[in-house]
């Protein structure tokens, strides 16, 4: 008998191929990166057997309890806010950090990253929507940031990503993925040195189809494949 785990991912690639076809787009452009933040290792490795070996997680902490049991063969994305001063416990174990919103943290990544003898691959976090609450470089403020990021050599800066607003009906955040399109294609044709971006981290589980639809390249979905999570301390 399948898992729900299964089910689920036969699902979400199935839509995921729809909106790609709809768009025009090939479905193997997108990656499901599945978020696997306060799920256990167990039912992580369910959704590894059925193909989904890219896993995000937002916190350091998290990354450092599974990577060992996870094993190898897994592509960690850390894809939560990063405090600089944790860099260093992730730098050889992840292969995106999806939330450089800092030139502070660029800057020890960067450092980190040199010391390691690898080159860190980064995306933008761009707060799309101007929200108050969220982490994020304005939209304004992207070129310039990113002309700072150019300059640091054991960085390579993939794309940009963003957490759209939480909203019952994905379709007003077409805007914003449409936006971070625009952005990205618009700062590509700055011919910045060394820049030339290529990936659009956007779209979770409420909203995935438009993203791919709107030109992501990486889907962050936890919910719709492992259900709901449980957070110890919130009722
Ligand atoms: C938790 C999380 C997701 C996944 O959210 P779902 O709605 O469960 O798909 C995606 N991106 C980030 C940055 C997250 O923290």
């Amino acid at each position: 008998m399948r898992s729900s785990i299964e089910e689920n991912i036969i699902e979400v690639k199935r839509r995921v191929e729809e909106a790609a076809k709809k768009a025009g787009r090939n479905p193997e452009d997108v990656l499901i990166l599945a978020v696997s933040k306060t799920i256990d290792v167990p039912r992580i490795k369910e959704a590894v057997q059925c193909g989904l070996n890219s896993l995000g997680e937002n916190r350091v902490q998290e990354i450092m309890d599974k990577y060992e049991p996870m094993g190898e063969g897994i592509n960690w994305h850390l894809i939560g806010h990063l405090q600089t001063n944790k860099v260093k416990y992730i730098i050889d174990k992840v292969c995106l950090i999806h939330s450089v919103e800092s030139l502070k943290l660029a800057d020890e990544i960067n450092k980190k990253a040199e010391k390691a003898g690898i080159i860190m691959d980064i995306l933008v976090e761009v707060n799309i929507a101007n929200e108050e609450s969220k982490f994020g470089i304005k939209p304004e403020d992207c070129e310039s940031f990113i002309r700072e990021l150019s300059k640091m050599k054991n960085i390579n800066v993939k794309g940009l990503m963003t957490v759209a607003p939480f909203t019952e009906n994905p379709e007003e955040n077409r805007v914003y993925f449409k936006g971070l399109k625009d952005l990205l294609v618009d700062i590509n044709n700055k011919k910045i040195d060394n820049i030339n971006m290529s990936e659009l981290s956007m779209g979770m589980t409420g909203d995935f189809e438009v993203a791919v639809e709107e030109g992501a390249t990486i889907v962050r979905v936890g919910t719709g494949i492992f259900g709901e999570r449980f957070y110890p301390n919130k009722k």
